[in-house]
C-alpha cells in the first residue's frame, strides 16, 4: 500500500469519529482545514499539514472526550512522529507546532482566546495554558512559527456542522506531491 492509500484508509477506517467534543468528524475537520489552506493559496505543503495535523488522533485508541477525563493525548507529536517519516518539514512542523501555536495566540490576542470553543478551552488547561513571556518569544524564533499560526487558524476555524467540502481524493493529489520519494511504500 502506498503511503498515500495508507493515510486514506486511516480515515476511511477512522475518520467518522468524532472530533474532540465538536460537533464535527475528524473527516469532516481535516477537509475543512484542507480546504481553508487551499482557498488561502497555501502551498501544497501546508495544505497537506492541514488536512493531516490531527492524525494523530485516529493514531491512538483514546475516546474523543479524553480532555474531559483530564487526558492529554499529545497528538501534536505523534501526528508530527508520523509524518516525518513520510514528509518534509515544511508538513511536519507546523503540525508539530499547532498546540503550541494555540498557547502562543492565547498569550499575544486576547480575542483568539475567546473565541475558542469550549472543547478548546479544556484542552487548552491541559496542554499547559498561554504561553509565558518567555515561552512566546521562544516560539517566535521558530522558523516555522507563522506556518504554525495560519495552521492553528484553520484548525480552529475547521468546526461547522455540515459544512460542504471536496472529498478527500481532492486532497491526494496535494499529498502525492509533497510526500518523500524516499518514503517506503
Ligand atoms: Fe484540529
Amino acid at each position: 500500500m502506498s503511503r498515500v492509500e495508507e493515510i486514506i484508509e486511516l480515515f476511511a477506517a477512522r475518520g467518522d469519529s468524532q472530533y474532540g467534543g465538536e460537533a464535527v468528524t475528524q473527516l469532516e475537520h481535516a477537509l475543512q482545514a484542507a480546504l481553508l489552506a487551499e482557498q488561502e493559496q497555501a502551498p501544497p505543503e501546508l495544505i497537506v499539514a492541514a488536512l493531516l495535523h490531527d492524525v494523530g488522533h485516529l493514531l491512538h485508541d483514546l475516546p474523543a472526550d479524553a480532555p474531559d477525563a483530564g487526558i492529554d493525548d499529545r497528538h501534536e507529536n505523534s501526528a508530527a512522529n508520523y509524518l516525518c517519516r513520510h514528509f518534509p518539514q515544511r508538513v511536519v512542523e507546523p503540525v508539530r507546532l499547532h498546540v503550541p501555536a494555540k498557547r502562543y495566540l492565547c498569550a499575544i490576542d486576547a480575542q483568539y482566546m475567546q473565541s475558542l470553543s469550549q472543547p478548546s478551552v479544556v484542552s487548552l488547561a491541559l496542554q499547559g495554558g498561554p504561553m509565558s513571556a518567555e515561552e512566546v518569544a521562544e516560539f517566535a524564533r521558530h522558523p516555522y512559527a507563522d506556518d504554525a499560526v495560519r495552521l492553528r487558524r484553520w484548525d480552529d476555524a475547521a468546526k461547522i456542522p455540515r459544512l460542504p467540502t471536496p472529498p478527500l481524493a481532492h486532497f491526494a493529489r496535494y499529498v502525492r506531491q509533497t510526500v518523500l520519494k524516499s518514503s517506503p511504500v
